[in-house]
């Protein structure tokens, strides 16, 4: 599954020291409140499915559906009674037969808590082998999981409705009593009755296609086995499209479905689709074993995307470019989002994890490998560079919290399930990888990965299996280094200091366990981490001076050879996932290479990024980060000013409560002015695409800033716009931004006009995003209101929400709707990620002792099951700013007087 979406955001929050107002007690016996242990059981393998062969009959006038199912099973043991999974499902009758024909009745009881169903028959079933038919009918919901229904409009502007799937992760037992774990996995045979004028999709083709023999609109759509396959990777579709499609070179057919009349809207995704699967066929070595693999849009979609064996499922905003609409951070998404799922063809799908607590064995591989197959197909995108910023450094930021968790986590309960679908198992996960891919180097890292897939393909794994046939190839000591990294939670910062001896440099690194606020108590004090470390030196810039694996919590290392006037640097283009915290004659030593850009982007970036972390966690002053920052003055880049906006954003944030947020306003338009006037708001190179990105950021903040020549710019190319003229797409977000925070009451309300006359999802979501950026407490409530009003999707509502966060009332406003409206968000999101986002983006902006107990007692009384360790990372977060607040603001004012 793909949840971009979170990343588009770039809201993630930096979080710092920790508040010495509130003691370890509070803090246990908050965690205890809020943290109640579910108990869980997993289900019996007495009794195991092999094939299903299923029919279903949606109907979508009534949003309901009837079902039946023959399922093959193999008897382990003898039993009297089946346990399997069925969540808001009625079950008629549950027969079972034996091979020589007798049936028995099952006494069907559910468990609606535990989401399983209990079918108790007189007798025990033998050992061997039978079939357990069950009778069905439930709800085509509209929570966007399981068998849902989602609405679209046909081109003469009729509303209707398609039926469609999400059963990850664990939402199949909606649509069918199954046995609805990984681990169980089986082919399935749908079988789907429908009108006969719409298009009925499956994971594989169809194989029998006749007319209903008793109702004359209705057609009976047959499709053939799928492979071997966990149950949430199952997929079927009712609806209208029309599609384009290609054919690969080893014979895949490849195609795109896109709503009816915008066929063209699906080229670009055609494209990469197609490189993609090439892609991923070449480096695994391994064919897609599947005839055909469909891409599809869904209108109602809750994450970005779901990679169904065969049909994969996407947010319209993620798989439809518009070439005169979309934007280039958007084309950019789409071709992440699109190899990132054709990846799980043979990462989860192939192979996938025994429990969901190896997930990122499928979401961390995913998140690593799609940028392997965009840079193949865009190397001008400078893919590996922007790493950094959406996988790299949101996982580090996350796992410096207590509250964080380790890669491979136990989960039971299936509330709990969803929560883990988060950075750690993607951007940490792919981080780590992308670590030990360098440590072992590719060729050892492709073959092995090759026997991986080979040795346990249409089976399950574990996170050992990896290891284990990476280190068969590499002959390092894989399983024992990268245990460190999955099975504790957080990562080390490395202290360096340097002398020089003669010809030689002296290095010697100390770890820590690194932590937000800067302290480790007894049991973090003890942790250590086995250290993959580069070294690179001003000598030669293009080789890695040094290899080694830190193995001691302090170790020395000498380089020979190294003149005095050299400058040492510790992990290189940020492959290793640790902080480095250089003595402060190293960090001064470096300056030079980063103000003349001898360092490349994403070392830049990296240095950066450290000290900021550092500055929160109270290991480096803000004089010492300001000093830092100026070295960045001349910076052209896009991705290291990707790490200079989000420490600029983060002080405003911080600043925004105190009197300094003027000064700081026009420390960051000076700050941002010489790139702004190299850039301009003109496109001027198409193609160069980290250009128009970069310039899409500084407009972005200073409108922020309320810089006047921006916003008057912004307003009259609005109004351009508004008159015919259309604002490039690349720029049209930031333009938005800034005549939103600063329009009259007709410009705002133009933004609810244009959002109504476009069908683009892309261009509605950016309209009303925008206006989020008003710091108006009338057009704030306009805003929310609008949110739940049925103009607005339920997949959008949550993000138009989080676009106010922004200004201070924004954030208290939006903070104040999520309470009032409590039990409509956890009816519309429950446990999905839709509602970590909206906690973490309400409260964790806060930083004061006053909004830690408003936040803390609203959780505790009001529980968002499956969120508990997004309420507690906030709460942490909330104490360590309000902590930074009470600590630097003294020293950032002396700073901003002084220039
Ligand atoms: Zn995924």
């Amino acid at each position: 599954m793909n949840h971009q979406y979170l990343r588009q955001q770039r809201l993630y929050c930096d979080w710092f020291k920790s508040f010495t107002l509130y003691t370890v007690p509070l803090c246990v016996q908050m965690t205890t409140s809020l943290t109640a242990v579910k108990t869980y059981e997993r289900l019996p393998k007495n009794v195991i499915p092999q094939l299903y062969k299923l029919e279903l009959n949606p109907n979508l006038e009534n949003f309901t559906f009837t079902g039946k199912e023959d399922v093959e099973v193999s008897i382990k043991e003898s039993t009297n009674q089946v346990i399997l999974n069925a969540s808001q499902l009625e079950i008629q009758e549950a027969l079972f037969k034996d091979p020589s024909g007798s049936t028995l009745k099952g006494n069907v009881t559910l468990d609606t808590k535990d989401e399983k169903v209990f079918i108790k028959f007189d007798e025990s079933l033998k050992i061997g082998s039978g079939t357990l038919s069950i009778a069905f009918s439930g709800i085509l919901n509209d929570q966007m999981k399981g068998f849902y229904r989602s609405k679209y409009t046909t081109p003469s502007g009729e509303e209707r409705y398609a039926a469609t799937t999400q059963f990850e992760a664990p939402d199949a037992r909606r649509a069918f009593p199954c046995w609805d774990e990984p681990a169980f996995k089986a082919q399935f045979e749908v079988t789907l009755i429908a009108p006969k004028d719409r298009t009925v999709l499956s994971n594989t083709e169809p194989v029998q296609h006749v007319q209903h023999p008793d109702k004359a609109h209705l057609q009976i759509v047959k499709f053939a086995p799928t492979p071997i396959m966990s149950s949430y990777l199952l997929a079927f579709i009712v609806g209208e499209y029309d599609f384009l499609e290609t054919i690969t070179k080893n014979k895949t057919r490849v195609r795109i479905y896109t709503p009816v009349g915008k066929k063209e809207q699906g080229q670009y995704a055609l494209e990469i689709a197609s490189k993609s699967l090439t892609f991923f066929e070449d480096y695994f070595n391994i064919p897609f074993p599947l005839s055909k693999l469909d891409h599809i849009a869904i209108p109602d979609f809750a994450s970005g995307a779901m990679e169904n064996w065969g049909l994969v499922t996407y947010r319209e905003a993620r798989v439809l470019a518009d070439p005169k609409n979309t934007s280039a951070i958007n084309r950019e998404q789409t071709a992440i989002t699109i190899a990132h799922e054709t990846a799980h063809q043979w990462f989860g799908n192939l192979v996938t994890m025994d429990w969901w607590t190896d997930l990122w064995l499928n979401e961390g591989f995913a998140s690593f490998m799609e940028y392997l197959a965009v840079d193949s197909i865009h190397p001008e995108f400078d893919i590996w560079s922007q790493f950094a910023s959406y996988a790299a450094l949101p996982a580090l930021k996350l796992d410096s919290l207590r509250d964080s968790h380790p890669i491979e986590v136990p989960v039971a309960h299936p509330d709990d399930i969803d929560s883990i679908f988060d950075l750690i198992s993607y951007e940490k996960g792919a981080s780590i990888i992308r670590m030990c891919h360098d440590w072992i180097g590719d060729e050892a890292f492709r073959k092995g990965l090759h026997n991986y897939l080979t040795k346990h393909a249409y089976k399950n794994a574990v996170t050992q299996d990896l290891w284990d046939a990476l280190e068969a190839v590499s002959g390092k000591p894989v399983g024992k280094v990268m245990g460190y990294w999955t099975k504790q939670k957080g990562y080390p910062v490395i202290k360096v200091e340097s002398k020089q001896d003669g010809n030689n440099r002296i290095i010697k690194l100390t770890q820590r366990k690194f932590t937000v606020d800067g302290t480790l108590n007894d049991e973090e004090s003890k942790v250590q981490w086995m250290v993959p470390i580069t070294i690179i030196t001003s000598q030669d810039l293009n080789k890695v001076a040094l290899s080694a694996l830190m193995t001691e919590k302090s170790t020395e290392i000498t380089l020979p050879n190294v003149t005095s006037d050299t400058w040492v640097k510790l992990n290189l283009r940020l492959n290793g996932f640790y902080r480095v915290q250089y003595s402060a004659e190293m960090l001064k030593a470096l300056a030079p290479a980063i103000s003349t850009k001898q360092l490349a982007p994403i070392d830049r970036l990296q240095i950066l990024d450290d000290q900021f972390a550092l500055l929160m966690a109270g290991q480096v002053s803000s004089a010492q980060f300001l000093e830092m920052l100026s070295s960045y003055a001349n910076e052209d880049n896009y991705v290291t000013w990707v790490a200079i906006d989000n420490c600029i954003s983060k002080l405003d944030l911080l600043l925004s409560y105190t009197d300094l947020s003027e000064k700081f306003a026009k420390f960051g338009i000076n700050f941002y002015s010489k790139i702004y006037n190299e850039l301009g708001f003109d496109i001027k190179d198409e193609k160069s695409h980290t250009e128009n990105l970069l310039r899409s950021l500084v407009l972005l903040r200073l409108a922020k800033f309320k810089y006047a020549p921006v916003i008057e710019e912004s307003i009259k190319r609005f109004k351009a716009h508004v008159a015919g003229t259309p604002i490039h797409p690349d720029i049209r977000s930031a333009v938005y931004r800034a005549v939103a925070s600063s329009c009259d009451d007709e410009t705002f309300n133009t933004f609810f006009k244009l959002y109504r006359d476009t069908d683009l999802q892309e261009e509605k979501v950016r309209l009303i995003q925008s206006t989020g950026s008003t710091g108006d407490l009338a057009r704030i409530l306009q805003l929310l209101n609008f949110t739940f009003s049925p103009e607005v999707r339920s997949q959008d509502a949550w993000k138009f929400i989080i676009g106010t966060v922004g200004t201070k009332l924004g954030r208290e406003e939006a903070w104040k709707f999520f309470k009032d409206n409590a039990d409509e968000f956890k009816r519309r999101y429950g446990s999905h990620m839709a509602n970590a986002s909206l906690i973490e983006h309400l409260t964790n902006g806060f930083a004061s002792e006053e909004k830690y107990k408003e936040v803390e007692s609203f959780f505790t009384q009001n529980s968002f099951s499956g969120h508990e360790k997004v309420v507690l990372r906030s709460l942490e977060m909330i104490k360590t700013q309000d902590d930074w607040l009470k600590r630097e603001t003294d020293s950032v004012r002396n700073f901003l007087e002084s220039i």
